[in-house]
């Protein structure tokens, strides 16, 4: 067993990461392999990505009742999603519904002797209900089917109904988990995944059949030829160069 891997803190990025390519998990999780930004072609990339990281930093400042701070730069398109923000949640100043706002919460879960870790963008507490919700700001669209299959919703729908009611010492039914993923840059309505008790079930098992393929070294060499054009090691594996554009956001954590 890999000694980074006897202490190792699951994710879904490095679950997802895994099942890209399972010797890019090995580039960046084990062999720590650094990708910096060092060519012109990365600068649209990294801006794209440092808008997302602006928004969420506002985020966590309104629901954490602070002062939002807008940046002068942008200033007009955080405004505007800001302003979206506050029309989809108002947060009620006196609180009487008792509502309880987690922005950047994490959580981590014990699963059959492994820790597997959720950091979500904001967890909304109300009436025994649990609302976990990820902003995206690339400009894909998410449609409800993508949202349902991607290791983050099985991850972080499945650590919520795990840890949360515990925590806060209420009772949660598995249909009042709910997962919802909002991008301010379109006008739709968050894409909201349900949940229930046979969903969970299954995630389980596929978050820890996940574990024990990583935790297998044997396979940690194997390529994914086909996600190589999405991936920012091309250049290392087959000397390509890395197209940024299709370089998948959800790798990186903000
Ligand atoms: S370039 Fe291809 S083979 Fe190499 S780590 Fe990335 S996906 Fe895997």
């Amino acid at each position: 067993m890999n000694n980074i891997l006897k202490n190792f803190v699951y994710s879904q990025n490095s679950i997802n990461t895994y099942k890209s390519c399972p010797l890019k998990f090995k580039y960046k999780y084990l062999d720590k392999i650094n990708w910096r930004k060092d060519d012109i072609g990365s600068r649209e990339y990294y801006e794209s990505l440092q808008m997302g990281s602006e928004f969420h930093l506002l985020c966590e400042r309104y629901f954490s009742n602070i002062p939002l701070g807008i940046n002068e730069k942008n200033s007009l398109k955080y405004t505007k999603w800001m302003d979206k923000i506050k029309k989809l949640l108002p947060i009620i100043s006196e609180n009487k519904d008792e509502t309880i706002y987690l922005p950047e919460y994490e959580i981590r879960y014990n699963l059959n002797g492994n820790t597997i870790t959720a950091k979500y963008d904001l967890v909304v507490i109300n009436n025994n209900k649990i609302d976990i919700w990820d902003w995206k700001t690339e400009n894909k669209k998410v449609d409800y089917k993508n949202a349902q299959n991607r290791i983050q919703t099985i991850v972080y729908m499945y650590l919520a109904k795990e840890v949360i009611p515990k925590l806060y010492n209420i009772d949660v039914n598995f249909e009042d988990v709910t997962m919802k993923y909002y991008q301010p840059e379109f006008e739709d309505e968050p894409v909201s995944i349900s949940y229930n008790e046979e969903i969970h079930n299954s995630y389980n098992n596929r978050i820890d059949q996940y574990i024990q393929m990583i935790r297998n070294i044997e396979l940690h060499n194997v390529k994914n030829d086909n996600h190589c054009k999405f991936c920012e090691f091309n250049k290392l594996c087959n000397g390509q160069e890395v197209e940024y554009q299709l370089l998948e956001e959800e790798n990186y954590e903000y």
